[in-house]
């Protein structure tokens, strides 16, 4: 109440004051303001027309920045205008750096008037000069060109170029450099899609080769040129079978380009042992490095998240191994007869182990299994012969078939509490296994999973005589036929078999 009342004084106030100190008698043209009177009488004020100087440029514009011009009337009234940026003089062409054999060169384009830099273009690099080439067409009516021979180049290192004569040259025909004794590195650039048969057969002293084409519809272009030691990839993709079975290729390195190696790349490359992975590579292809026997050590990369089927197999000297983070599966048999591998270091996001993935890793004495690993499968670790002691995931519901079969090292597993079945011959032949425990949710235990195991007297089973029994009723009816269990120990009792 008392602040409404007093607004409301506020209000009647100014109301007041307004209309004291101010007011206008039209009749008489003149305003009053304050008790001061201005008289302003519009008929009697004499009409000036301005008269104006012309335009002066008081700023002058540049290639970038607005100008201004002004005018004056003797009355001092003053106009201002601002003038347009003029843009950029493009001088010609320079060429700032000269296209080598191997390298592109550069020619730049600059403001005649300010010097900027306006444009920067692209001088492909010459490559070999004197291969020979024939016009072929492409999809969209275009010129391209075909590298169809040595010609008169006299090169030991051959460079196709991307470019020729203004036109890209994409391919690279049948038996184009058979023979050529004297060619010792190769390069192919990026402009090419098709590589033809034979195209270095016989090419013997060929030892390097830079590929720098992204894709291609070949089939092992070097199929007949074992002299190759050393091969730089600089595509996306490399070639499925590009080296397949080179047998001198020592050393495969691969750009920041090469997201995806195919399969069977490398596959059977027997004397390749360096391996310079690009960080960027996504994926690699089933069986992309197996039989790679000289290979002792690999550094995947940490963008890696597929490793496919087969894709170390047999790779008879790698000894250490670790799987990159964003790897979730470990694929069927991709370590698979790996002999030499001792350290392996798996992701900690895993989720699974595939069919045969470590089987007959023979020196593998030790692998931690991440908790995050909820399925191994058929003979992932079959015949791991030095393999002495492993902890199953809690997640892990099912021991597979055969996973741990010939294990003949095996002393101690831990399973998880949650195992609801033991598959066929799981543990066969693994003859130090010890005394172990499993939980009350195993459900089924396959033929002959302990068969075999000749230091396996007793089970401990977290769960009572009845459930034992019940178990083995509905499972496999030969689950102990060949095994030495005698013990299995209950929670409310020993049952003898
Ligand atoms: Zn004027
Ligand atoms: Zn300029």
């Amino acid at each position: 109440m008392k602040k409404t009342a007093k607004i409301l004084f506020l209000i009647a106030s100014a109301l007041f004051y307004i209309s004291a100190v101010c007011s206008c008698d039209l009749a008489n043209n003149s305003l009053s303001i304050d008790g001061s009177t201005t008289a302003y009488e519009n008929q009697n004020i004499a009409t000036h027309v301005h008269s104006f100087t012309e335009w002066g440029v008081t700023k002058l514009p540049t290639c970038t920045q607005r100008g201004r011009k002004e005018r004056a009337c003797d009355c001092g009234e003053r106009e201002v205008e601002s003038l347009d940026a003029v843009g950029h003089l493009p001088g010609s062409g320079v060429v700032v750096k000269m296209a080598t054999k191997k390298e592109d060169g550069i020619e730049q384009t600059r403001c005649s008037v300010c010097n900027m830099k306006l444009s920067e273009e692209k001088i492909p690099a010459t490559g070999s000069i004197g291969l020979a080439y024939a016009p072929i067409g492409n999809a969209n009516g275009e010129k391209n060109w075909i590298v169809t021979g040595i010609g008169t180049c006299q090169d030991d290192d051959v460079v196709i170029p991307a470019v020729w004569e203004g036109c890209a040259v994409t391919a690279i025909a049948d038996r184009a450099f058979s023979g050529c004794r004297g060619i010792r590195e190769i390069t192919v650039p990026s402009s090419v899609t098709h590589i033809g048969s034979d195209v270095f057969l016989g090419a013997d002293s060929l030892s390097k080769v830079n590929y720098n084409a992204p894709y291609s519809d070949i089939d092992n272009p070097f199929l007949h040129t074992p002299s190759i030691t050393e091969i730089i990839f600089n595509g996306v993709a490399v070639p499925q079978n590009i080296c397949n079975s080179h047998s001198n290729l020592k050393k495969v390195t691969f750009g920041e380009s090469v997201l995806t190696i195919e399969k069977d790349a490398f596959r059977d490359c027997t004397s390749l042992s360096v391996l310079h992975f690009s960080k960027n590579l996504a994926t690699i292809e089933d069986c992309a490095f197996s039989g790679c026997s000289a290979l002792n050590g690999i550094n995947l990369p940490d963008h890696l998240t597929e490793i496919k089927y087969g894709a170390f197999e047999e790779c008879v000297s790698l000894v250490s191994v670790s799987i990159p983070k964003n790897v979730r599966v470990l694929s069927n048999d991709v370590f698979k007869g790996c002999v030499s591998l001792k350290n392996i270091t798996l992701p900690e996001q895993l989720k699974s182990i595939g069919d045969y993935a470590f089987a007959g890793c023979q020196s593998l004495v030790h692998i931690d299994i991440p908790e995050t690993v909820i399925s191994i499968g058929n003979d992932a670790f079959a015949n791991c012969a030095s393999l002495k002691k492993i902890k199953i995931p809690d997640g892990v519901k099912e021991i597979s078939g055969r996973t741990f079969s010939g294990c003949v090292s095996l002393k101690e597993i831990t399973l998880g509490g949650e195992i609801t079945s033991i598959g066929t011959l799981a543990f066969y032949q693994c003859e130090s296994l010890g005394a172990f425990t499993v939980g009350e949710n195993l459900a089924s235990i396959g033929n002959g999973a302990f068969d075999g195991c000749d230091s396996l007297y007793e089970i401990s089973f977290i769960g009572t005589k009845a459930q034992w029994e019940f178990m083995t009723k509905i499972s496999d009816r030969a689950w102990s036929s060949g095994s030495q269990i005698s013990i299995v120990r209950c929670t409310d009792g020993v049952i003898y078999l």
